[in-house]
């Protein structure tokens, strides 16, 4: 009997909070060819609903959970419609039920307001909100939070992915939800992810006192920094996109590069690479004014310092960044020491 569950290497990140439990993904064509029927037809099947990119999340005994429908969630849909559109068969969850994702578009955004009951089909559920994953990632445990994501990721592309980048013609879903299939040409389409580079700069000087440099987006509230990150571009390598960014935005010139771990980032559809780059030279370092409005070196001394007085904003726990920053800090971050929230 094959395993069910995979077993990943360890990040030198440690838990990063999207798309880091081993789920089973879906390999459910080695045995049939519709595995979403397969999947329904099974009474354990765990059906995720998405819509506009939001999950509905229940508060069960003090912590989020997905709230997972059963195959009644599809009941009234036409074969036709149950069997392959806009339905993906996941994969298998850690308790052994099929997991099933339903994104059907129910409503043009522009008419919802925030906190409206969803339209349509969905029975009063007042127990429940719709949240996007960043949202409700930090609050779902490992295994649901990584569903939420690859159904976010998949959803997403499918949602982009109408028509064949090579011909133009309609596409339809096929493999069980995992690809597209192209009407004219009968070319199969897979889900794209694109590449971005996030670098923790790093120094260390004569006397042996190291440093991180951090970035403020021309984009961000006052007091906000974060590592430095980019795509990478057509024909590129990962270590000369790490170098090409931090010169670009920092001014800094880096001579080791060295990858500390990953995390899918689908909005709409990047896979953050993370590293940790040696910075040359201390005093280079400035901002590139358009992207990047102010760059500072930090002791460990001085993030603490300036995280605990209000000062410096860091990334939240649901982003790599956040992650890197904890990786060079040596242990979680500090907290600011009382609530500037007003
Ligand atoms: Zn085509």
């Amino acid at each position: 009997m094959r395993p069910t569950r995979h077993v990943f290497p360890a990040s030198p990140l440690g838990t990063v909070l999207l798309g880091t439990y081993p789920v089973t993904r879906s390999d459910a064509e080695r045995e049939t060819d519709d595995p979403v029927a397969a999947a329904l037809g099974d009474a354990r099947v765990l059906v995720l609903e998405l819509r506009d990119g939001t999950l509905p999340v229940r508060e069960a005994d003090g912590a989020a959970r997905l709230a997972w429908r059963g195959a009644e969630a599809l009941a009234g849909e036409g074969a036709e419609r149950r069997g392959d559109q806009e339905l993906a068969h996941l994969g298998t969850h850690s308790d052994g039920s099929p997991v099933v994702l339903d994104f059907r578009p129910e409503s043009p955004p522009e008419q919802m307001e925030a906190g409206d009951p969803w339209p349509g089909d969905l029975p009063g559920r007042p127990d429940e909100t719709w949240e996007g994953l960043r949202e409700a990632a930090p609050r779902l445990d490992a295994e649901e939070s990584t569903w939420a994501t690859i159904a976010v990721a998949l959803a997403t592309w499918h949602s982009e992915s109408p028509h064949c980048p090579a011909c133009g013609s309609a596409t339809r879903i096929s493999h069980g939800g995992w690809a597209r299939l192209c009407l004219a040409e009968d070319r199969e389409i897979f889900p794209r992810t694109d590449p971005a580079i996030i670098a923790a700069v790093t120094h260390t000087d004569d006397d042996g006192v190291e440093r991180l440099l951090l970035g403020h987006s021309t984009r961000w509230p006052e007091g906000r920094f974060s590592t430095f990150a980019g795509f990478v571009e057509a024909g590129e390598s990962l270590e000369a996109a790490v170098a090409r960014e931090i010169w670009e935005e920092a001014g800094i010139t880096v001579d080791r590069v060295e990858y500390r771990g990953s995390q899918p980032w689908p909005f709409p559809r990047s896979l953050m690479l993370g590293f940790r780059a040696r910075a040359t030279d201390l005093d280079a370092a400035r901002p590139d004014g358009r992207e990047i409005s102010r760059v500072r070196w930090f002791t460990r001394e001085e993030l603490d310092a300036e995280v605990r007085a209000g000062r410096l904003i860091l990334p939240g726990a649901v982003s790599i960044a956040h992650h890197l920053i904890a990786d060079w800090y040596g242990e979680p971050l500090p907290e600011p020491e009382e609530d500037r929230t007003f």
